[in-house]
């Protein structure tokens, strides 16, 4: 009796080891050019404190491109959406100019929900990677044809433009809409939708910086929360904090603790919904890291710091991951930044 009773124990205490809780939701965030100088410097700037220090889950990616030591957002993305190493500047798609699935794409084809919310124009390189397949991300107005090839329920950004005034003559809002979309031009004309198809063009091509680009991120972030957590089937959204990398590459370091603290504040807000969910992973990293920054001298009492760049471009070191909640133990160590596709693939449970 006394021997079944402990390999019965054995037993259970092997599968909570080896199986991984399958999460439901997967919340992706990428805060573009964010390295870890980044992080502190919002950290700093906040009185030494972060939500992002909520996360116990921590590891590296490395983010180099297939032609460069040092990757640009198109090939950063490509490389988490679609997991693939890709050259730079491609959007989706092998260095041959093949299109590869994204991590969005699979999860639509599966039946989740799908989403994503950047700080830019929605057809910008990130963005891009997760829902176009085009061989320059300089292909703004291709890349936004592409959002009528998928079924993602919400975007939201800027990059209006882009839809509706184009060399083309095409109005792909109005296309869009034929497809079951609402447009919104304001956040207020987003929230009122709870359910069905949102897309979200706030601006006609990028919003403003913070402070005045104001709460856009966190509050399009909920709203977008709102609409996807319906699915009984769960969803996947993408979140960027894309003018982290403007800023440094300005070498301007009040306004990327700015630009964190805006991604941090959202951060928090995913954090509520997935403590409360459970079901919910939530991952942030970068897609690459700018700027070369470090700080040789700071006072953390008078939330000061001296920044010292040595770039005005992108730098080739590996970034930060964060994972918090279910399936967020895969995400330690060092890993490439190709491994999140079928990682997230797998951890989901989704046919490829
Ligand atoms: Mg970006
Ligand atoms: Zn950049």
């Amino acid at each position: 009796m006394k021997k079944i009773k402990l390999l019965a124990t054995i037993i259970i205490a092997t599968t909570v080891v080896f199986a991984h809780k399958q999460p439901k939701n997967v919340v992706f965030i990428i805060g573009d050019g964010m390295g870890l100088a980044h992080i502190y410097a919002g950290m700093v700037a906040n009185g030494n404190k972060l939500q992002l220090e909520r996360f116990k889950t921590i590891g590296f990616s490395k983010t180099y491109s297939s032609n460069n030591f040092t990757t640009d957002s198109g090939a950063g993305g490509t490389a988490i959406a679609c997991g693939v190493k890709t050259k730079n500047g491609m959007i989706g798609m092998s260095p041959d100019s093949v299109a590869v699935e994204s991590i969005l794409e699979v999860a639509d084809k599966n039946g989740l929900s799908t989403g994503m919310v950047t700080a830019c124009d929605i057809t910008h390189a990130t963005p891009a990677s997760f829902i176009a397949h085009q061989v320059s991300r300089k292909m703004a107005e291709d890349i936004a044809t592409d959002f009528l090839k998928t079924d993602i329920d919400v975007f939201i950004g800027g990059g209006r433009n882009n839809f509706e005034k184009r060399s083309d003559n095409r109005n792909i809002s109005n296309e869009l809409k034929e497809k079951g979309y609402t447009i919104a031009y304001t956040l207020d004309e987003v929230k009122k939708n709870k359910t069905g198809k949102v897309a979200g063009l706030l601006y006609d091509v990028h919003p403003a910086y913070v402070p005045e680009r104001g709460e856009m991120l966190p509050e399009a972030t909920i709203a977008a929360i709102d609409i996807l957590e319906n699915n009984k089937n769960g969803f996947f959204m993408m979140i960027e904090g894309s003018q982290i990398d403007w800023a440094a590459h300005e070498n301007n370091a009040e306004q990327i603790a700015a630009e964190v603290l805006d991604l941090d504040k959202t951060i928090g807000k995913v954090l509520d919904f997935a403590e409360k969910n459970k079901n919910t992973l939530v991952i942030v990293t970068a897609d690459h890291e700018t700027g070369g920054l470090t700080m040789p001298k700071g006072n953390i009492a008078n939330n000061e710091l001296t920044a010292s760049f040595s770039t005005k471009d992108h730098s080739g070191i590996p970034v930060p991951v964060f994972a918090f909640g279910p399936g967020a133990e895969c995400f330690t160590g060092f890993m490439e930044n190709t491994s999140f596709k079928n990682k997230l693939i797998k951890l989901l449970k989704l046919k490829n």
